[in-house]
């Protein structure tokens, strides 16, 4: 019985943050760095590690503080190797989560594919925000491995606000990721987003494609109109096309809910 009241006291304590965090700009900073000293967690926020594998991101999205991420980031090697990977790993036990994302597309980083099979030997759940550009050799592993539980894809949007270049290659590459990935991965774990008004047209004919053949569902596309302002280092009141961060609906409202985490952004 005390348990189910430890429970409600701290679903509702880390709704309290959700709120707050949503409402409010000003304690945003304050609340990430109080959480990130706890280890006390909802089953909202499981442990997680976010891992960088470059050093900058080439897409260069709008929504994204690529420059500032760059400038505090010139005293660590540009890309990560396996060694240090490893090396860095032995201190993380296997109930920690990790996500591929922090700032960067892990698919730039050579040694991705070694990376990822090093932790799903060891038991690690692992989850990764990808563009879908990058190095060849990880699209290919995209399009056969069974490492992750998790999966979001991160597609290009219809005002280039994502600067990617959308090629037959890339399409390619995506169409395949998806299908088979669609099939490994949970329908509840498994996104295709857009931060944005709507996809880049090629895209959205493919999102369509897959749509029809119901290789995806409705339910997992995301379209995300609403920014936020990564513990402010984005000045989301600037960029044009978005709904600002306070104003929203009520059905963007639970999706800011659902969606929000402890980090704030999906990659
Ligand atoms: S939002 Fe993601 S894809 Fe865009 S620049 Fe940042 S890390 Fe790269």
């Amino acid at each position: 019985m005390q348990n189910i009241y430890i429970k409600i006291y701290k679903k509702t304590f880390f709704l309290f943050i959700r709120l707050l965090r949503i409402f409010t700009k000003k304690f945003d900073k304050k609340i990430s760095l109080l959480l990130s000293k706890t280890k006390w967690s909802s089953g909202y926020f499981p442990e997680t590690l976010e891992v960088t594998t470059t050093v900058g991101c080439a897409m260069m999205c709008d929504y994204c503080p690529q420059e500032a991420y760059k400038k505090n980031g010139k005293e660590y090697p540009k890309v990560l190797s396996f060694d240090t990977f490893k090396d860095a790993m032995k201190n993380v036990d296997n109930k920690v989560k990790i996500h591929w994302t922090g700032f960067s597309e892990p698919l730039h980083c050579k040694d991705f594919t070694l990376m990822a099979d090093y932790l799903n030997e060891r038991g690690f759940k692992q989850h990764i925000s990808t563009t879908m550009f990058g190095r060849d050799h990880c699209r290919e592993y995209m399009c056969e491995t069974k490492v992750f539980e998790q999966m979001v894809y991160h597609l290009p949007d219809n005002n280039n606000r994502m600067h990617l270049k959308v090629t037959d290659k890339y399409l390619d590459y995506l169409e395949k990721s998806i299908t088979f990935q669609s099939q490994i991965i949970s329908k509840k774990k498994f996104t295709v987003m857009v931060i944005g008004n709507d996809f880049q047209k090629q895209v959205r004919k493919l999102v369509d494609r897959l749509l029809n053949k119901k290789i995806i569902l409705e339910s997992q596309i995301y379209i995300r109109k609403l920014l936020v302002s990564r513990a402010g280092s984005v000045q989301v009141d600037n960029i044009e096309g978005f709904d600002q961060q306070i104003s929203f609906s009520k059905k963007n409202l639970i999706k800011i809910i659902k969606n929000y985490s402890i980090v704030g952004m999906v990659d």
